[in-house]
């Protein structure tokens, strides 16, 4: 079964998210349990816990339906010592939130390595790609129940983890394989240079992704079209079918069994259209 939504607002609590899914028809959702753009925020009340948890469950949003986002100031690869430590903290208390919801996934950006110029370096990147896995192992040892998602980037400035190999290097380096996951995005797969565009370069990239990473890995995808060129390195996201990317990738993915019981979430830029891509999304049968 097809698990489709969108990622939205949590605004006025975590309790809305749900009831905001099911306004616009959807069967998964993705929200922040925090405001992504702060790094403290105050603790979930009980009444917003329990509220959360209600209306989930009287609209059929079981964990495996629900990717929390973790906060964009996160980066769990920095170079400093005492950043590092900031974004570590911060990571352990968005898997705590996610606990304390009964969510099972938590999605995140794995980290920069902020070396710019002549400093960046294929070693700058393994580093990165190291102290991120240390990271993951600091944090799933402090924290129970909670699986840590790794989102693929478009490899926009010194983003690690744009790549299946990268990705694969850091799920090798985490102790417990069980709580680990992946989760792609199409627009930031095809600006760094994934053909997903064409039937050929579909088929390769996912052959790639089972050789390179696992489909067992496989804990959810980001379904957004993109504004700019294959390769480009440039993480902007479209509507679906008004991109570069175009429809025939999402109805791939809609016919394919691979993709059933994952959370499918949009995370296109103009919220008005989601219900209708949603419906799109599911009216997608067959590749014509
Ligand atoms: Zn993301
Ligand atoms: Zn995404």
């Amino acid at each position: 079964m097809k698990y489709i939504g969108a990622h939205v607002s949590a605004a006025g609590g975590v309790q809305n998210a749900p009831l905001n899914a099911h306004r616009i028809k959807a069967t998964a959702f993705a929200l922040f349990t925090k405001n992504q753009r702060q790094w403290h925020a105050a603790a979930l009340t009980k009444e917003a816990i329990d509220s959360f948890k209600e209306n989930c469950s009287r609209y059929g949003y079981t964990p495996d339906r629900i990717l929390a986002h973790d906060s964009y100031l996160i980066n769990l690869g920095h170079p400093e010592k005492s950043a590092l430590e900031k974004s570590r903290a911060a990571f352990v208390d968005e898997l705590l939130r996610c606990s304390q919801l009964g969510l099972t996934t938590l999605n995140f950006h794995p980290g920069s390595h902020l070396q710019k110029g002549k400093a960046m370096t294929d070693t700058s990147i393994t580093k990165c790609l190291k102290t991120i896995s240390d990271s993951l192992n600091l944090a799933l040892d402090k924290t129970k129940g909670v699986t840590a998602v790794i989102e693929n980037t478009a490899g926009q400035g010194t983003n690690v983890g744009f790549s299946f190999e990268q990705i694969a290097q850091m799920i090798q380096g985490v102790e417990d394989k069980e709580r680990i996951g992946v989760c792609i995005d199409t627009c930031h797969a095809f600006s760094a240079g994934y053909d997903l565009k064409s039937a050929r370069g579909f088929e390769d990239t996912w052959r790639q992704f089972d050789d390179i990473i696992g489909f067992q890995y496989l804990r959810g995808m980001h379904l957004n079209d993109t504004k700019k060129a294959y390769a480009s390195r440039v993480d902007r996201h479209e509507s679906l079918g008004k991109g570069n990317l175009g429809m025939d990738v999402f109805r791939r993915i809609m016919v394919s069994p691979q993709w059933d019981n994952i959370p499918l979430i949009l995370e296109t830029p103009d919220n008005t259209l989601w219900a209708g891509e949603i419906a799109l999304l599911r009216q997608c049968k067959h590749l014509d």
